[in-house]
């Protein structure tokens, strides 16, 4: 069965590094809605001019915009996909299962303290998106992607306060879709803290846990 994924977690919680890496391991599609609507806003579409004012707010950009950009993305793919920042809330959520149901929902947990940090040193490429903390993962060229060589930037909504208010938002939206999905059986906590490689393991583990449990599969050697 194709993986249909959503990676959860509050900002900063290590979901877009986290995301590129398994969409390359299990050969299945990215979708970042974070991705899409910044890619919107540089290229001044009529949907990107509408979602900046929120996104620069740090509130939810409204659900008609998204979702319409969500079901032309799932709705022309073949094969599996992982979800990056969708859905956001329980309305998304309801409206997705009527898409395409998920069969995985991973949630990246991080203590609230740790999160401010890992944001406001977040920088990220221009050209692919690729994100790089000027600590734990630092570029080997200040400024420029190790992968592409494009040019790395501060996202405008990384300010300390706009993090709070993402963090709000979170909390009061976005967090009930981890009940939501917890009762549908679909639910796989993993622990978001250390070092990247190391959150990495810990999610390929906890996914073919899972998978062992539901299709009663031993374990692999
Ligand atoms: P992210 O890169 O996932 O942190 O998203 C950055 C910003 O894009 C968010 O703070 C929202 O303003 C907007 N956004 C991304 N995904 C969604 C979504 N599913 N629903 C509403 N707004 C979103």
């Amino acid at each position: 069965m194709d993986a249909r994924i959503v990676l959860l977690g509050a900002p900063g919680s290590g979901k877009g590094t986290q995301a590129k890496r398994l969409c390359d391991k299990l050969k299945i599609t990215l979708i970042s809605t974070g991705d899409l609507l910044r890619e919107a806003v540089r290229n001044n579409t009529p949907l990107g001019a509408s979602a900046k004012e929120y996104m620069d707010a740090g509130k939810l950009v409204p659900d008609e915009l998204v979702i319409g950009l969500i079901e032309e993305k799932v709705r022309g793919l073949k094969g599996g996909f992982l979800l990056d920042g969708f859905p956001r809330n329980l309305e998304q959520a309801r409206k997705l299962d009527t898409i395409t149901p998920l069969n995985m929902a991973i949630d990246l947990e991080v203590e609230e303290n740790l999160i401010l940090d890992r944001i406001v040193k977040r920088r990220i490429c221009q050209q692919c998106n690729e994100v790089y903390h000027l600590k734990a993962r630092p570029p080997k060229n200040a400024d420029v992607c190790d992968k592409c060589g494009g040019e790395l930037y501060q996202r405008t909504d990384d300010s300390e306060a706009t993090v709070r208010e993402r963090l709000k938002v979170y909390r009061e939206r976005t967090f009930p879709l981890i009940k939501f999905y917890d009762d549908r059986g679909i639910l796989i906590r993993v622990d978001g803290q250390g070092s990247i490689d190391e959150v990495y393991r810990r999610i390929l583990d906890a996914i073919d846990k899972f998978e062992r449990e539901k299709g009663g599969r031993p374990p692999a050697p």
